[in-house]
């Protein structure tokens, strides 16, 4: 199967359980949205789904390739936006990109021509040849997702990735990457605390204490938890007593 599979992932820090058998899919072109409030369990699932963490129950696949057997093919498919920036602020755009694409063994010239397109569908490539430093937060996000998309991976992961944004930027960049999944048929897990950031059509898990509480489209989940709208049902899935 390709896209990404999560199939029954157990995560512990000390006896205390962050995560209990959490299993999610997400098929190529598919946009699906981790929701879940803070101390969910989203960060531990990334590390795991990234391995940096390896754990012994469970297992992770990227486009069928399972991550702890097969590490280098799995991970080669894998494009990861972690929650702190790691950009060079004194190279340009494009120099920190071929500096990723030469670690992916990229020639530069396969690098800039991807550059220029994973640029051009997140609305940025007039940025191309400025220093990164020069950028507002926004456009460093949107940049650090291009980067994160030079090797032509086939899942995306985005832990949290319009924290300190303001609203403008961050709608911005929900719909460029709205926008990628239907361009680029990529399959997309997006981690946030926020419900105005998933869209109609989107796939949701909704996450808490650890344990997934609802899954489906994005209508199915309001329409299973009876409430009207999306806000008022994580709300409710997420409410201590359904937690206890
Ligand atoms: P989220 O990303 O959804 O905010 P996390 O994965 O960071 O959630 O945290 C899940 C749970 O694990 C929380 O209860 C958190 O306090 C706990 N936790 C996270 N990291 C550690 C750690 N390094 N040591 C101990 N507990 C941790």
């Amino acid at each position: 199967m390709t896209g990404l599979q999560i199939e029954d992932l157990t995560w512990r820090y000390g006896d205390k359980p962050a995560l209990d058998a959490v299993s999610l899919s997400v098929a190529p072109g598919e946009f699906c949205a981790l929701l879940g409030p803070n101390g969910a369990g989203k960060s531990t699932l990334f590390n795991l789904a990234t391995r940096l963490f390896e754990s012994s129950h469970g297992s992770v696949r990227i486009d069928g390739a399972d991550l702890y057997k097969n590490p280098a093919k799995s991970l080669s498919a894998l494009g990861v936006v972690f929650q702190q920036p790691t950009l060079d602020l004194d190279l340009s755009v494009l120099e920190n990109l071929r500096y990723f694409g030469s670690l992916h063994g990229m020639s530069g010239r396969e690098t800039t021509g991807r550059a220029e397109e994973t640029l051009r569908l997140l609305g940025m490539e007039d940025r191309i040849a400025e220093t990164v430093r020069r950028l507002n937060g926004g456009h460093r996000r949107r940049m650090e997702i291009a980067r994160a998309l030079i090797h032509r991976p086939k899942v995306l992961l985005l832990d949290e990735p319009t924290v300190g944004l303001d609203p403008a930027a961050r709608a911005a960049i929900t719909d460029h990457v709205h926008a990628l999944v239907r361009a680029d048929g990529i399959a997309v897990l997006w981690a946030t605390h926020l419900v105005d950031e998933v869209r109609s059509g989107d796939r949701l898990v909704v996450l808490h204490r650890g344990r997934v509480r609802a899954a489906g489209s994005v209508e199915d989940v309001i329409a299973g938890s009876g409430k009207a709208d999306l806000a008022s049902a994580f709300l409710h899935l997420t409410a201590e007593d359904v937690a206890a």
